[in-house]
């Protein structure tokens, strides 16, 4: 595509890949960095809900979420003991209501999928990039097997510890929220009653939170395990846990709580941190997605679903975008993005604190889970690439 913008993605996670397909289907060049030299199964279970799903549904990938992922149709909430707090369906949302699901994915599935995606030769595995140069007219980057590159636009999808957000000045300060979760994936024919579970279930109660859903269409049950903790634990998706720290944690819960415990192989322990949003995400032509962007912690399921609402907005913004408005355009990403990646990423600090608070009765908790509920509905109905596109047209010439 001679003349078109040369645009560079650093890091192939969900964030980087979903904005490489999403830049791709608008007729851009791109070429996507990644540090790792073979896909990784690495991860468990994502949520990718309906403001995300849509989105991959427009670019073709319908099916194959229905295929590799379960339906989140509904959430069920219990005490520890198992007594039910409360349920909530679809039906609340207009959006969900009108059968505009999300899906509960292996990370490892949808990573596979968005990959094979893509044409041979846009994912450079093994290029850990190590340094960014902006030039006025392009940036040259550099990765530490010796390889150097160059772009118009460069995408920083690198995750948490994003070398792009210290290229452009930045540094992202994780402060601990004080919890860590055990994570695992139970094949569902060890648990009995895994056939009959759907959607998300959670069980709460003396600051822990417990949570079930299944995924791989149900072959696998994922498991989220948050427990409170003095220690600072690694920020690590691999990062092995105890499985015998784990089931005294939950000693005495109610029963699938404890067989599913049981029929762990093994489990990760994952530190839960936060982080402020950053002062600002862009230069003249480098800017930063997902992880990079605006970590969250995760109790509203939104880190992979907010990473792919900034890869359509990004395709939006760029198409037939010339290299002297790449700066204007990255402002107007910038402006449209942060407010909405804050606004999550404060719901979800506000859901942690809500999921572990200890003293209400399940009444008491049902009612603020509903008005939590009802309030949220803002994240699922987003449309990003609408919004992106009426930003565009609306923006001062
Ligand atoms: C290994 C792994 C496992 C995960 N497992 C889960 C899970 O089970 N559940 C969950 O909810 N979330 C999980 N996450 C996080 C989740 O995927 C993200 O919160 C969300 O999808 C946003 O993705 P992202 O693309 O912004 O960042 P990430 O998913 O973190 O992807 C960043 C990518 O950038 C690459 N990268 C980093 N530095 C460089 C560099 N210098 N040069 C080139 N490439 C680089 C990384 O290898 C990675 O592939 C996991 C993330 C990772 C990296």
């Amino acid at each position: 595509m001679p003349g078109s913008l040369r645009i560079a993605i650093v890091g192939g996670g969900i964030g980087g890949l979903t904005a490489a397909l999403a830049l791709r289907a608008r007729g851009l060049e791109v070429r996507v960095f990644e540090q790792a030299e073979v896909l990784r199964e690495i991860g468990a279970g994502v949520s990718v809900h309906p403001n995300a799903a849509r989105l991959l549904k427009r670019v073709g990938f319908e099916e194959q979420l229905q295929k590799i992922g379960s339906p989140i149709s509904a959430a069920v909430l219990r005490t520890s003991q198992g007594d039910l707090i409360t349920v909530r369906d679809g039906s609340a949302t207009p959006a969900l209501a009108e059968g505009d699901l999300g899906y509960n994915v292996h990370r490892a599935d949808l990573l596979n999928l968005l990959f094979d995606a893509l044409p041979k030769g846009t994912v450079a595995l093994g290029h850990r990039c190590v340094q960014l140069k902006e030039e006025d007219d392009r940036v040259r980057l550099s990765f530490a097997n010796g390889v150097a590159a160059e772009a118009d636009v460069v995408i920083g999808a690198d995750g948490i510890r994003s070398v792009v957000q210290r290229e452009i000045g930045l540094q992202s300060r994780p402060t601990s929220e004080r919890i860590m979760a055990y994570r695992g994936l139970i094949p569902a024919e060890r648990l009995p009653w895994a056939p009959d579970l759907k959607g998300t279930h959670f069980w709460l109660g003396s600051g822990r939170s417990f949570l079930l859903y299944p995924v791989a269409q149900g072959r696998l049950i994922n498991m989220v395990a948050f427990v409170p903790t003095d220690t600072d634990s690694e920020e690590s998706w691999s990062a092995p846990g105890d499985l015998k720290a784990l089931a005294a944690e939950y000693a005495g819960w109610d029963r699938p709580v404890q067989d599913t415990i049981n029929s762990l192989d093994e489990t990760f322990r994952w530190g839960i941190y936060d982080r402020a949003p950053l002062p600002y995400w862009s230069t003249d032509r480098i800017t930063l997605m997902g992880d990079a962007a605006h970590p969250m912690v995760p109790h509203v399921g939104q880190g992979a679903g907010q990473s792919i609402e900034d890869g359509f907005t990004l395709a939006v913004l760029l198409e037939g975008c010339t290299a002297k408005d790449v700066a204007d355009r990255l402002d107007l990403y910038e402006v449209i993005r942060r407010e909405r990646t804050s606004k999550v990423q404060a719901l979800a600090r506000a859901a942690g604190q809500l999921y572990r608070s200890e003293h209400d009765t399940p009444a008491e908790m049902a009612a603020r889970l509903r008005e939590w509920a009802a309030q949220r509905k803002w994240v699922f109905e987003h449309d990003a690439e609408k919004v992106a596109a009426d930003a565009l047209s609306n923006r001062p010439r």
